[in-house]
């Protein structure tokens, strides 16, 4: 389906580049050699263990892995600890760009005190290991201690994303059955002070959750009720508390978080991650998939701890490499849209992990804007969150990394903790658009409906062959929808629920969401290809296709763009881009119709929820859209689609 010229061109990986990889070809038959023993020797080396394991992996009841079982670790002492006893204490550990300008950098000694600091008082609330802490925090530092914080205990933390509604945070406190939830007065957001606690308050009042205390960190100094005995201050209390304490050492397999899913396909599942596979496999990924040169990278990942980008190439990844890494509060266009290149520039970035979504709203922006800019630090670049369509790699490639940079396109789930599938940088030459590669170690294939045969060139579905450190454990208190959802399709194997196809050369390109996959006539049809058509149009800055019912063909094919500035919505520009489609990729493609909107619904986390616009297309109702970014969206949207 993919024009061949975009198959076949690829980056080869600059020389000294190549020459300075940390992780080099030989990886790839080391790891499909013996899977567990090349699991076991990257555990020993990059995790330090408190007392070492005896067996790798214990499959004997699938799906429940058991990774390193009998080992010993505290996952903060490895983020923490270990990097001051080497030495490294001084060496900046995260530098804090608040929205309105302010900065903060904490070295790795004095992030340790404040971690440590954060344990002694979640002490003194009764949290222990075993209990749950929910956190509802924006992008600021404390975001990260009070995570590093509760693992030090050996308790799960539950992150909600700041940005979802009082019930949203109600639901997630209940299912965890968190005692103590962790917030924030409010953060700022595109220019202005945005509350939280306010929703902290109405997911509490109904007086049927388990939390029985609040900690409140003070960042924008807005009045804020606070309820006695219950609600204390961050500064009062977390910041009087001892900074000296010690770490205990838990099982691997204690739970490290509890992360619910994007819900861009459907109800939001409660993700149980562990500890000691957990940090191997993300240590692995820092290594192997970002190069991690902890001297003298610095790292920025925009995700927010509130998805799993943020828990892993945040929270634990960068610092248990003993990273300097940025974390940045605000949005990109705030004060103006040349904020991120800004950030780039002064903390001399080497390493940008962003997503496709964000990629799409740069290019829109133009080119100039990051052009007034130094981004010469930058030596490698990263995508995460959905297919990036060819244009906006090249872009990403051309604009941002100067055409010297490798991109690391890395597809994995919530549920699968770290990378999975993404170009080792030194090694591969990359593919604009295609993820590539399983890392060495981990076992994937394309398989057909029924999973004996491997897709033909058209694609199929996404499954895992064997188990990885970095597994999810399972949902949450459900262990009958973790079997269903992911185990059912195929035996022993695992079910991603995406489309995938390989190409001539045995790299993965992602199709989209296997539920999106549309039947045209019998064809079956991919979103991510066609919407990756729509947005090399020069007049698109965004598009997310859906299959419609439709009486004559099965499916039709229903296509929402946003056009850049400069173009109008039109009548012409929708069948110009109809013709587009029919041209690039063949007629029985070809959107049966074309909106231009003005908005795409989107979650939290970036991606598009293409079922929504599927309820538009289809003239029903819309469906559960309580993880969307903005509510709002979907009204424009079905105004401008009942207007066209
Ligand atoms: P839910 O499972 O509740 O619908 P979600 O799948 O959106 O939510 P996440 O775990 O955040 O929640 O997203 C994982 C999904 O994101 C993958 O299954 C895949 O569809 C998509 N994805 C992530 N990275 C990539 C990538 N590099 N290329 C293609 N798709 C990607
Ligand atoms: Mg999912």
């Amino acid at each position: 389906m993919t024009d061949s010229t975009e198959a076949t061109e690829t980056f080869a990986p600059p020389p000294e580049f190549a020459a300075a990889a940390n992780v080099k070809e030989d990886a790839y038959e080391r790891g499909a050699a013996d899977f567990e023993g090349f699991w076991a020797e990257q555990s020993r080396d990059l995790v330090d263990w408190n007392e070492d394991f005896t067996e790798v992996l214990d499959w004997s009841n699938p799906p429940f892995a058991k990774w390193f079982a009998d080992g010993k670790l505290n996952v903060a002492y490895n983020c923490l600890d270990r990097h001051v006893l080497a030495g490294n204490g001084d060496r900046v550990a995260i530098n804090f760009e608040g929205e309105p300008g302010d900065s903060r950098s904490l070295t790795y000694a004095e992030l340790l005190a404040e971690v440590s600091k954060a344990a002694n008082m979640l002490t003194e609330l009764g949290v222990e290991a075993g209990d749950r802490v929910a956190i509802y925090l924006p992008m600021i530092p404390e975001a990260v201690i009070s995570m590093l914080a509760c693992a030090r205990l050996g308790a799960a933390h539950s992150v909600v994303f700041g940005g979802f509604s009082a019930d949203a945070l109600r639901s997630r406190i209940i299912d965890a059955e968190a005692r103590v939830v962790i917030t924030a007065d409010g953060s700022y957001r595109r220019g202005k002070e945005t509350s939280l606690k306010p929703a902290v308050d109405e997911a509490l009042s109904h007086g049927d959750t388990p939390v029985e205390s609040v900690l409140v960190v003070r960042r924008t100094g807005q009045d804020v009720d606070m309820t006695e005995g219950r609600d204390q201050w961050w500064h009062d209390t977390v910041d009087n508390a001892s900074p000296e304490h010690e770490a205990e050492f838990f099982d691997a397999e204690n739970p490290l978080f509890i992360l619910y899913t994007s819900g861009t396909t459907g109800k939001p599942k409660g993700i149980l991650h562990t500890s000691g596979g957990y940090l191997t496999q993300v240590l692995y990924t820092m290594k192997a998939v970002f190069d991690a040169k902890p001297e003298t990278d610095v790292f920025w990942c925009t995700a927010d701890v509130g998805w799993v980008t943020g828990h892993s190439y945040v929270a634990y990844g960068p610092l248990a490499a003993g990273m300097t890494q940025v974390i940045y509060e605000g949005t990109p266009d705030t004060p103006d849209q040349g904020r991120w290149w800004e950030i780039v520039e002064k903390n001399k970035v080497t390493t940008l992990y962003a997503a496709p979504t964000a990629i799409r709203t740069f290019m829109k922006w133009g080119e100039d804007i990051p052009a007034k800019y130094d981004l010469t630090s930058l030596r490698l670049l990263g995508s995460v969150g959905e297919p990036i369509n060819p244009e906006a790699w090249r872009w990403y490639h051309r604009v941002i990394g100067g055409g010297r940079c490798p991109i690391v396109d890395t597809w994995w789930q919530t549920e699968t903790g770290s990378h999975m599938i993404a170009p080792l940088p030194g090694v591969l030459a990359t593919k604009p658009g295609s993820a590539q590669r399983p890392i060495p170690g981990i076992s994937v294939d394309v398989v057909d409906e029924t999973g004996e045969h491997p897709a033909g060139p058209e694609g199929g579905l996404l499954v895992i062959r064997q188990p990885w450190p970095s597994m999810l454990r399972g949902i949450w208190k459900d262990p009958e929808r973790f079997k269903e959802t992911y185990w059912s399709r195929f035996e022993d194997t695992y079910f991603a629920g995406d489309g995938a196809r390989r190409d001539e050369d045995g790299d993965i390109w992602f199709l989209g969401r296997v539920d999106d996959v549309m039947n045209v006539s019998g064809h079956r049809l991919s979103t991510a290809e066609i919407e990756s058509a729509l947005v090399a149009h020069p007049s698109v800055a965004e598009a997310a296709v859906v299959g419609a019912a439709d009486d004559t063909s099965g499916q039709a094919v229903i296509a929402f763009v946003i056009v850049v500035d400069g173009v109008e919505n039109s009548p012409e520009v929708a069948e110009e881009l109809r013709q587009h489609v029919g041209k690039e990729i063949g007629p029985i493609a070809k959107p049966k119709r074309v909106h231009i909107v003005s908005e795409l619904p989107k979650t939290r986390s970036g991606k598009i929820m293409r079922r929504l616009l599927k309820d538009v297309a289809e003239n029903r109702a819309v469906g559960d859209s309580t993880t969307l970014a903005d509510s709002s969206v979907m009204e424009l949207i079905e105004a401008s689609v009942a207007k066209s």
